[in-house]
């Protein structure tokens, strides 16, 4: 069979390079591989989701695991970490007896890139993007524009002795906040490169608005003027609600998770509150699964809330992923913050986060180095003058951001793999139903008994987390024996939900029925599968 190229870490992939890579893995895995499209974004790209299991058997019958990536448009790093376990995956099926086990039992639903336009925008133009900047009419509002015709769009500076900031004494390329009672200069106003709406010399404001698609999800969400980046109603954005939709079509899914790039730790919930407002069971379970992500990635388990300089309040960020999947799904939630440029270049999380403003503007320091060492990657470009023809003389330059809100994209060779260890953990979790003891006994003339133990020997419960057991559209465990009249109790009962290791239920039926009888024994529920276990009697 011919093999996948390799994974590329000399650069962040570009939306072509990952379809064709989505598509090879289609064409080579034709049986384990499926390529789905579960939305389009607004600029008309599609939203490309690999379905990955092992031939034969229903898909949709078998529990999912779903890792989704780039909502932030500037973290491409989480796409080069989902191409890795894709290809991962598929390769494993070929030789690895441990994932082709998984793959019959379970199917990964992998999204590499959920917000393909942003991450377009930032790959193409080094410009500055939450997830999505949507053009509006401001007077005096700056938008974003290539001015200068170089193809990107970088930083202005504009020199004004009230400028905020000034050139650093010993790199005056970095740009550092003004001191106290420092009126010597030069000091800049700095803008990104772009053009304003009906500029009459008044104060510059920004006309784009800024969504944060890590703020539209159902979850404690508030609107924009309470929580910046939120978007007009939870969901409102396509890419958000292409990915809501299939969620709710897949009620098999038991694990998600998602790739994000901030200083590198594994994420918990919750995102709002504290840890009391998640049942203790299931804070304990988080904490067990985090640990081994923590353990596999070298990257510290954190809460969401605790995701913050040390001098900062606790953190609630409302419309977050954390909250809706552990609240709306009742599942285990888990983002990896793969790292930033900082983390490369040697700063942990934990000096970054104990880092004071000063510390922060020295780390700059160290990434113009690093930059001047690899002038072939273009990560800054020194200022220039230029004739901006709103704004007359200004000078254009500064980072192309993607850079910075990434690791390095050859540091991703180490990082990737230690990510995919860590969700092959979690995923051999999913619960598994087993039908034991099934065993018949004549009672008198065409009566039989029909006794069977119906058995979860996976480690999570068939809900997932105690959570699990409030979410309305959580199907509790269905046992139907089929091939007799029942006379005893219904063919098909509902059982509630089986516990992790090894929750059981006796079940006993008394049938209407022939020597020679072929009986069949079934047990399901979508986020364990279906067991099937035939009797004769
Ligand atoms: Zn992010």
């Amino acid at each position: 069979m011919p093999r996948l190229p390799e994974i590329a870490y000399d650069h962040y992939y570009k939306w072509p390079e990952i379809t064709e890579f989505l598509s090879a893995a289609q064409e080579q895995y034709s049986d384990t591989c499926a390529l789905q499209q579960i939305g389009q974004t607004p600029e008309g790209r599609p939203i490309l989701c690999a379905r990955i299991t092992a031939p034969g058997g229903d898909p949709d019958a078998k529990p999912a695991y779903v890792v989704k990536a780039n909502v932030h448009a500037a973290e491409v790093a989480g796409a080069t970490a989902s191409l890795y376990l894709v290809r991962h995956l598929l390769s494993g099926s070929e030789s690895d007896p441990s994932i082709q086990e998984m793959l019959k039992s379970i199917v990964f639903y992998i999204i590499p890139r959920l917000n393909p336009d942003g991450a377009e925008f930032i790959l193409n133009t080094g410009g500055a993007i939450r997830s999505r900047n949507t053009p509006r009419y401001r007077k005096n509002g700056l938008y974003q524009e290539d001015v200068d015709g170089d193809g990107m769009i970088l930083s202005m500076r504009i020199e004004d002795p009230c400028g905020s900031v000034r050139p650093h004494p010993t790199d005056p390329r970095h740009l550092i906040p003004r001191e106290a009672d420092d009126v010597e200069g030069p000091f800049y106003f700095v803008y990104e490169e772009g053009s304003i709406h009906d500029w009459d010399g008044g104060p510059i404001s920004r006309a784009e608005r800024s969504a944060d698609f890590n703020r539209n999800w159902g979850a404690n969400w508030q609107p924009e003027y309470e929580q910046p980046g939120a978007g007009d109603f939870p969901f409102s954005q396509p890419e958000m609600q292409a990915f809501a939709r299939f969620v709710y079509a897949h009620p098999s899914i038991f694990g998600i998770l998602g790739f994000h790039c901030g200083n590198n730790s594994v994420l918990r919930p919750p995102s709002t509150g504290s840890d009391d407002d998640i049942i203790a069971a299931d804070l304990e379970k988080m904490k067990e699964i985090g640990l081994k992500g923590e353990e596999y990635t070298g990257f510290g388990l954190r809460a969401v809330v605790d995701y913050h300089l040390d001098g900062q309040k606790p953190i609630a960020l409302r419309g977050h992923f954390h909250d809706w999947g552990y609240r709306h799904l009742g599942l285990h939630v888990f983002e990896i913050e793969l790292g930033n440029i900082y983390n490369s270049l040697g700063t942990t999380t934990e000096d970054y986060f104990a880092s004071t403003a000063q510390d922060r503007s020295d780390y700059y320091l160290e990434v113009f180095q690093w930059s001047d060492a690899n002038p072939h990657k273009q990560a800054f470009v020194d200022w220039r003058p230029f004739d901006h023809p709103q704004l007359g003389p200004v000078e254009i330059g500064g980072w192309d951001r993607h850079y910075i809100a990434n690791p390095l994209s050859e540091d991703m060779a180490q990082i990737a793999p230690k990510c995919a260890l860590f969700i092959l953990d979690h995923a051999r979790r999913h619960p598994r139903l087993h039908i034991m003891k099934a065993a018949a006994t004549h009672i008198d003339a065409a009566i039989y008994r029909v006794r069977a133990t119906v058995m979860n020997t996976g480690d999570l419960p068939t809900q997932i987390t105690q959570m699990g057991h409030r979410v309305t559209h959580n199907e509790p465990v269905r046992v139907c024996l089929q091939g007799a009249e029942v006379l005893s109790r219904g063919a098909v009962e509902q059982i509630g939900h089986l516990a992790g290791i090894c929750g059981y239920r006796d079940m006993e039926w008394f049938v209407k029925a022939q020597p020679g009888t072929k009986l069949t024994i079934s047990a399901s529920t979508p986020k364990a599968g279906v067991a099937t276990q035939r009797l004769e009697l």
